[in-house]
């Protein structure tokens, strides 16, 4: 037990000194938020007081929200569509790819476990600002029309609430048999590769 004190006082050493550090006077403010220090120091220290180092993002998925009625969570709806700041998204793993946070999280616990059943999940586009929606618009015309892109405003990639992801015939039969279990659904006819994450509601 007291091994177990002792570690756990030297983690706590190390993230404060790791958050001082960061907040370094000298050291301008940059895309680096201290807030996501301070939610992964509270989650390690959570962990090391659990006495387990397996990540916690299962109770993730069974986190509710309070939804507008179409579905979106008020605290994105707040920001628009496509304007959703980056404190509010989250990587998904070791990628380029964000996604809103809750999302990123279910994306990530799902690729994770479809690697141990062997299968490969990979994301080809994500969240997607307004910007991106309007240029996509122009090359792919749009949805409405026969084209592949949501009217500009109104897609969910702007919400960072869907992923396109790059699956073969194995990984789409895992995705449609598992892919609800971590919160994705696929809800768009002719893009088998799209999935859209569905908040549970408050
Ligand atoms: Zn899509």
């Amino acid at each position: 037990m007291n091994s177990r004190i002792a570690d756990i006082q030297s983690r706590m050493i190390a993230l404060q000194t790791q958050q001082a550090a960061k907040t370094a006077p000298a050291q301008p403010t940059t895309t680096q938020s201290t807030g996501g220090s301070g939610d992964e120091f509270a989650a390690q220290l959570r962990q090391a007081l659990a006495g387990n180092n397996a990540p916690s993002t299962a109770a993730a998925a069974n986190k509710s929200y309070s939804l507008n009625s179409k579905g979106i969570p008020t605290e994105l709806a707040a920001y628009g569509n496509g304007k959703i700041p980056a404190n509010a998204l989250e990587q998904v793993g070791t990628t380029r790819h964000k996604l809103w946070a809750p999302a990123a999280q279910g994306l990530n616990d799902m690729i994770a476990d479809a690697k141990r059943d062997g299968v490969k999940i990979g994301i080809t586009d994500s969240y997607r600002p307004f910007e991106e929606q309007v240029d996509l618009a122009r090359r792919k015309g749009l949805y409405s029309q026969g084209g592949l892109a949501a009217k500009p405003g109104t897609s969910e990639h702007g919400w960072g609430m869907a992923t396109d992801l790059d699956l073969d015939s194995k990984a789409q039969a895992w995705m449609r048999k598992n892919a609800d279990k971590y919160g994705f659904v696929e809800n768009v006819p002719r893009e088998p590769w799209h999935w859209a994450y569905k908040p549970k509601s408050a």
